[in-house]
């Protein structure tokens, strides 16, 4: 039989909350950090902006140049 009885995961509660930072990106990294900053001060307007960017900061892939 080849039944798909495998739990889809794909929708990790924790995960869409809160996207990891890609630290190996600048861009990333720094709003990693601001996130974390403003989440000290309870700022979480700011919290879900940097949630929104890190998570559309576009990574094309492998062949980054640095
Ligand atoms: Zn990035």
């Amino acid at each position: 039989m080849t039944e798909l009885t495998e739990a889809v995961h794909l929708s990790d509660p924790l995960g869409a909350l809160e996207p990891v930072p890609n630290y190996a990106c600048d861009v990333c990294a720094s709003l990693g950090r601001q996130r974390e900053e403003a989440r000290a001060r309870r700022d979480m307007t700011v919290v879900s902006d940097c949630n929104v960017e890190i998570r559309r900061h576009p990574h094309t892939g492998r062949g980054r140049s640095v």
